[in-house]
């Protein structure tokens, strides 16, 4: 049998990379594929299981057929200057199916009735939301009455004082960047009274479809008030506040939402959501409450520089949503900071936020803010977007996802993100997000199928899909969520854990033992042990056979460790043990005065078919900020060793690659997202430079005959291979991003 190696060694795919696409596709006619290989183990490819049976689309809620979102945010100057009708036969062109159109609640766009629903200055009575839903309805578009309760003037202040976020000196919270403008507190009546009036006034004049607020709730961090009613809350960022703050965010989800439905059944309310895996809300309940989750996850900052903060989103709404709707905002201005929000981003910035929107289950959403702006001094996102969102209507049956092929779990621990305040060694709000990063890094190299799994969502019916979760330092756990991990591993799963998972209850109370300790074999020899100099080492300690964790590891006697750790007490056999660390600098007195202990650096578990691995350090975030090689192939090899290896899809071929597979309803969906760019860490994309052949396999559910794969974006089929019930077919190039759509009969 031809082996891959052998294969590429052929040049049929790999050199013909200089020839054009039709040539490549005739050369693949010739060689057998096989099935991949790399790190010299075998891959094996587990079947997919049966397919869905046939969703009936007139049955599902409207917006589940709502494949395109736009959004001109209007300004208080645009009713004096925007061309309607232009602005409509714009998104009428993009193939916009629903339109964002400001009511607001800062600002009313039509001559509002409500007390302290300030006119804009611009508006001077003219019913400008009216005229613009009218255009939008015109050609059939549907529309979302957009609203903003986060912000109010001062004579709203002056006549309810009570309506204001306080400083814990009692002063009113104002807008950072105007502060003619409060901030309003969503525990007052500002959102029991005043709210609900513009949405009854909005029902009671206009046949809206939806209705959305932005600004509200608060996203990645929670609200800090002092005002009347906050001061008798528990305290902010503590995890009885979250409780509270998210009771008091679904009340009013509900109310708003019954308040929608006055109107009409199928209208809904949602609100502002995203903050990726911090989210606001607890996501779980959120989830189950929701019927639109509006990811306002619009561009990649500073603060969140990681190339796929878009598909971060999408994995963490395929968590929580079952299956609902959930689109995510793309900026098409200059969403950083500091930003130009009335100008254009970078077009392949663009570009890439919507690939990872589709690639990741959402459905993409193009925002601009302003319309005097957008369509008069900056146009140049207009073909960015139009020409991709015209491109992605033509595919929306293989587009529209239904079920995620992945066989690994990584635990979403919203807790640990919004709440745990990092180790006693390094405190602050990067910590987990670099974890985050380190572990999506590992698993994006390691070309790994994987979902988000919800701490609140680890019942056994949810993860009998997973052949191993990961639990990337997740600190904080309740008792009942470590039974629920406990039964999965006694029913054959496999789990890998770092650091201080664990170590905390849900009420951030430390424990003096490690929950999970039993499932591990594991218990805590002492407290959190930081660097100064050297970090500790992680010696070999030379099995009776190579292991399999040290795949790779030659010519050495030692390994990094991590930045920080917690100390284990001593286990049999163990096959890493921590070598102290010491001083770095200066070199002189470089050398470890203790050079063997008994401390375990990783422990390993049997259970049957299930394994388990605990790290005593925190590996996936020293991994991300130091790049270390040696961290990303312990990471690799323990994955394999834990999932035996198991794949229920392969991509093997050059570069940086993020992977999606979904069951869609033609057949199935491979999306490769390129990140071969120079930006893939920092700032924007100026362009991502093409890879060579990518290889796919997945292994088909018994009775599933395939008819044809084609590349949605180089708009061309590929030939394709079936043998023993594994379908291999290979995408010869790839340049930002390509979809194979695999349709399937009987
Ligand atoms: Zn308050």
């Amino acid at each position: 049998m031809l082996s891959r190696r052998n294969f590429l060694k052929t040049g049929l795919i790999t050199g013909a990379a200089g020839l054009p696409l039709a040539s490549q596709l005739n050369a693949l006619d010739a060689p057998p594929m096989v099935a991949a290989q790399e790190h010299g183990g075998e891959v094996t490819l587990v079947p997919l299981p049966p397919r869905m049976a046939p969703v009936d689309a007139s049955a599902e809620p409207w917006q589940k057929r709502v494949r395109r979102v736009g959004q001109t945010n209007m300004t208080e100057h645009d009713p004096a200057v925007m061309n309607v009708e232009e602005w409509a036969d714009y998104w009428h062109s993009a193939k916009a199916e629903i339109v964002f159109i400001s009511v607001t609640g800062i600002l009313a766009y039509y001559p509002s009735k409500v007390p302290f629903h300030r006119h804009g200055k611009y508006l001077n009575g003219r019913d400008f939301f009216g005229e613009c839903a009218n255009a939008a309805k015109k050609r059939g578009m549907r529309v979302v009455a957009r609203m903003s309760p986060d912000l109010n003037w001062g004579d709203a202040l002056a006549a309810h004082p009570e309506w204001a976020m306080r400083h814990a000196d009692g002063s009113v919270q104002h807008s950072g960047e105007e502060p003619r403008l409060f901030k309003t507190c969503m525990f007052t009546s500002y959102m029991d009274d005043y709210v609900p009036a513009i949405m009854r006034e909005i029902n009671s004049l206009y046949d809206v479809d939806c209705f959305y607020t932005n600004g509200w709730p608060p996203l990645g961090s929670l609200p800090d008030c002092h005002c009347a009613v906050c001061s008798k809350l528990p305290a902010s960022s503590t995890p009885a506040y979250w409780r509270v703050f998210t009771d008091r965010v679904l009340d009013l989800w509900h109310r708003y939402d019954a308040i929608a439905k006055e109107k009409k059944q199928d209208s809904f309310f949602f609100a502002n959501s995203g903050g990726n895996v911090r989210g606001g809300p607890n996501l779980d309940r959120l989830g189950k409450t929701l019927e639109w989750f509006q990811a306002d996850n619009q561009g990649r900052t500073q603060f969140e520089p990681a190339i796929w903060g878009c598909s971060l989103q999408g994995r963490v709404c395929n968590a929580v949503l079952d299956g609902k709707f959930a689109a995510n905002v793309t900026a098409a201005y200059a969403s950083s900071f500091p930003g130009w929000r009335n100008a254009s981003k970078n077009p392949a910035e663009i570009r890439m936020w919507l690939d990872q929107t589709l690639a990741s289950g959402m459905v993409p959403y193009l925002h601009f803010v302003g319309a005097e702006k957008g369509f008069d001094e900056d146009r140049r996102w207009q073909p960015v977007g139009r020409d991709w969102l015209d491109w992605s209507a033509k595919h929306d049956a293989h587009l529209t996802t239904r079920r995620s092929i992945a066989n690994i779990g990584v635990v979403l621990g919203q807790g640990t993100q919004l709440l745990y305040p990092g180790p006693a060694t390094v405190r602050g709000r990067n910590y987990m997000r670099e974890t985050t990063d380190g572990i999506y890094d590992a698993l994006l190299r390691g070309r790994f199928a994987w979902d988000y799994v919800h701490e609140d969502r680890l019942d056994a019916e949810r993860l009998k899909k997973y052949r191993a979760l990961l639990l990337p330092n997740i600190a904080i756990l309740s008792d009942a969520q470590c039974e629920q991990l406990r039964a999965y591993v006694r029913g054959g799963g496999s789990l890998m854990a770092s650091f201080e998972t664990s170590l905390y209850d849900e009420n951030l109370k430390p424990r003096d033992e490690f929950a999970l300790g039993d499932v591990f074999g594991i218990r805590k020899g002492g407290d959190v042990v930081g660097t100064n100099g050297n970090p500790y080492y992680a010696r070999i300690e030379h099995p009776p056979s190579p292991h399999p964790l040290l795949a790779g590891f030659g010519d050495t006697n030692w390994l990094p460790g991590a930045e920080n750790r917690v100390p284990l007490r001593p286990v049999d056999d163990p096959l890493l043990t921590v070598v102290p660390g010491f001083v770095r600098y200066p070199p002189e007195l470089a050398y470890p005065p203790v050079s063997q202990t008994d401390e375990p650096a990783v422990v390993l578990r049997e259970n049957g078919a299930g394994r388990t691995a605990w790290f005593a350090g925190d590996l996936e975030r020293s991994y991300w900020i130091t790049g270390n090689g040696d961290l990303l192939r312990l990471m690799h090899n323990t994955i394999r060793w834990l999932t035996r290896d198991e794949r229920p899809v392969h991509v093997e071929g050059p570069g940086l690659v993020e992977m999606f597979c979904w069951e869609t309803g033609p057949g199935y969906a491979v999306h490769l997202l390129n990140y071969n760019t120079p930006d893939a860490q920092h700032g924007w994309v100026q362009s991502i430079e093409p890879l060579g052949a990518q290889h796919v396999s997945l292994k088909l559910p018994a009775g599933v005959r395939v008819r044809s794969v084609e590349l949605l974006r180089a708009g061309q089929s590929v030939p394709h291979e079936v043998e023993g019930g594994v379908l291999r077919f290979t995408v010869p190039a790839l340049d930002e991003y390509e979809v194979a759509a695999i349709t399937v009969g009987e």
